[in-house]
């Protein structure tokens, strides 16, 4: 059974009302949370716009097909796309054109068939993003170690001891490498809105950063001064 409120939203677009109702009753008895659209623009807007785990796509549809909204689709979002078709053709046609639908069914189906392979590909889908997220807690560049999760530094092996905002301006910096901040963004960035202090912070919390993560601060390895502009993580 899906968790209710986690993981359990679901788009249908389909035209046929009476399949997109069957779909819906069996998808709701399994704790799925479901909306249906009947046209294909309308449908990508929604499934542009909404928050769904997974998206169960007819072929052929009024307004777009259900080939371009799997395309629109995949351009903006990361979520399981079941394509479903009367024609067995056009299971065939839609590997071919390589969309990025991840399962295809023909129909008729049977209804609990459908909610086994969108249990499937949710759960394989949340595997993924857990995966990809554990391995996003810790960055490492150029003998630069920072773990996300424990709030710690290291440089070479050797463990630095950072505040709490040194550590977040670091952090900030390390996961947009290249990109040049102003201070004035930085500031925004790192500490909220309604804390008192103005842009000089930034350059003192830098200050204390390069003493302890450089070798020579007067040649940073890490954070790199743009001058009249701001700073920038060396990539
Ligand atoms: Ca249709």
């Amino acid at each position: 059974m899906a968790e209710a409120g986690k993981n359990n939203k679901i788009l249908i677009i389909e035209d046929e009302e009476a399949i997109a109702d069957l779909e819906k009753d069996y998808l709701e008895l399994s704790g799925f949370e479901v909306h249906i659209e009947n046209r294909g623009d309308t449908g990508l807007q929604e499934a542009l716009n909404g928050d769904y785990n997974l998206i169960i796509l007819d072929l052929m549809l009024p307004g777009t097909d259900g080939f371009e909204v799997c395309r629109k689709i995949r351009e903006k979002k990361d979520m399981p796309i079941l394509m479903v078709s009367a024609k067995k053709d056009d299971i065939d046609k839609i590997r071919g054109l390589g969309l990025g639908a991840d399962d295809y069914m023909t129909k008729p189906f049977s209804p609990s068939e459908l909610v086994a392979r969108v249990k499937a590909h949710l759960s394989r889908y949340e595997r993924l993003v857990g995966s990809a997220k554990e391995a996003n807690e810790i960055i490492e560049i150029r003998g630069l170690k920072i773990d996300k999760t424990a709030r710690r530094v290291w440089v070479n092996g050797e463990e630095k001891n950072l505040t709490t905002k040194e550590f977040d301006l670091l952090t900030f910096l390390a996961e947009h490498p290249n990109h040049v901040y102003s201070k004035d963004e930085l500031f925004r960035q790192v500490w909220n809105m309604d804390s008192v202090g103005d842009i000089a912070t930034v350059t003192v919390h830098i200050k204390k950063i390069r003493e302890k993560i450089e070798f020579d601060t007067s040649k940073p390895q890490y954070i790199e001064t743009i001058w009249g502009v701001g700073y920038r993580f060396k990539m």
